[in-house]
Formats: structure tokens, sequence, C-alpha cells
């Protein structure tokens, strides 16, 4: 398999950069959703290359402090109010910029999946649905509902989309959490996925 055409490395030399960036529990995390963005690729007639390298690079923020979020989204002039956030919404919105910078990602379509994988989007293309899906049902996921989840990523990434979307605006309603604008778009643009039978 080869990364090169969107990293300038090879996913060996990847794979030694992703070791000193994320612990090894995380990398673990990143080369399942590897391996089912591969998967899910595959089944969707998309190019398994493409969907495993943004799977796996799309937790590469992820244990950035919050020091240098806040300076990512100073130094690109983002949104201001992602400074009420924190590190579940920035590592995917302001992680991009990081990625751009270590590894000089520029595929817009790998950047825009990586961007939207926690909150969704109500415009996502196929590889930001591949992804979205295949963080929530990688193997390494163990949660009640992640087989429901599975069997629908079988039929149909819409489904599980909204599927998962659904689950998480409930999972963090339930910790009385603050919910992402993005995220309640992303479950109106995909609700009725889940009425049909
Ligand atoms: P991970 O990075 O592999 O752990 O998975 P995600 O990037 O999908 O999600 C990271 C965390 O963000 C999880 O704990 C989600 O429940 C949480 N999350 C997802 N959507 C939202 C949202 O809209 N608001 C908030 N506050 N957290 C969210
Ligand atoms: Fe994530
Ligand atoms: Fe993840």
């Amino acid at each position: 398999m080869t990364y090169e055409t969107y990293v300038g490395m090879t996913r060996e030399n990847l794979l030694e950069k992703l070791k000193s960036q994320v612990s090894k529990k995380r990398l673990q995390h990143m080369l399942g959703v590897e391996k089912a963005s591969i998967y899910l690729a595959e089944i969707n007639g998309y190019d398994p290359e493409k969907a495993g390298l943004a799977g796996l690079l799309h937790d590469y923020a992820k244990e950035l402090s919050n020091e240098e979020f806040l300076a990512l989204i100073d130094k690109y002039g983002l949104d201001p109010d992602l400074k009420n956030w924190g590190n579940n919404i920035w590592h995917g919105k302001v992680g991009i910029y990081k990625i751009q910078e270590d590894l000089g990602v520029t595929d817009s379509e790998i950047l825009a999946a990586i961007e939207n994988h926690t909150t969704g989007s109500k415009d996502m293309s196929v590889l930001a649905k591949i992804v979205y899906v295949a963080d929530y049902i990688e193997d390494n996921r163990h949660f009640p509902g992640v087989e429901e989840a599975r069997q629908l990523a079988e039929v149909s990434l819409d489904k599980a989309v909204a599927y998962e979307t659904a689950h998480t605006i409930e999972h963090l309603a339930h910790q009385a959490v603050p919910i992402y604008p993005q995220t309640i778009e992303t479950y109106n643009a995909y609700v009725n996925y889940l009425k049909e039978t």
C-alpha cells in the first residue's frame, strides 16, 4: 500500500511519525480506523488507499495541548467561537492545520473528511462518511450499539451516519455536555435515514 501520493512518505515512515505524535493506544485506534475505512471504501466503490490514509490520520492531532490548539486558531484566523470548545472539537477542525504543517497533506477531500470526523456535516463526501463511520465501528470499539452500527454500515453509509449521529447526540445529552451546532445540523440532514426500513 502506498500513501506517498498524499503525504510524501511511505506508510512505514508515516507510522514512525505517528508514533512520535500519539500514544500506543491512540495509534491502535487509528490503525483500526484505517482498516475499517479501507473496508468501507471497498464495499462502496471508493479508493481504498485514499480512505485508508484519511482513516489512519484522522486523530493525528488528538494529543496536542490546549495551548497549541489555541495558537493554531489564532495563527490561521479560524472562527473565534472555536475557543469556547475543547479538544473534542479542536482535534479535527483545528487538527487539519497541524496535519498540513507536519505532513504536507494538501488533498482537500482528505482534509475535509478529517476536519468533520467528530461532528459530521450536512454535506459530507463519500470519504467523509467513510471516516466518520469507520471511527465509530472500528474493531477496538466496544459499546452498546456498536454491533448495530456495524450492521448498518454493511447496508448503507447514510444509515450508519444517521445512527451514529443520533446515538452521539443522545450520549452527549445524557452526559449534559454542550452539543456543537454542526453535530445537530448533521443529525437533521440524516434523520430521515433512521426511518427507512
Ligand atoms: P475519538 O477522537 O476517536 O475519540 O472520536 P471522535 O473524534 O468522534 O469524538 C471525540 C469526542 O467528542 C467523543 O467523546 C464524542 O462523544 C465527542 N463529541 C462528538 N460530537 C460532539 C459535540 O457535538 N459536542 C461535544 N461537546 N462533544 C462531541
Ligand atoms: Fe477523533
Ligand atoms: Fe478517532
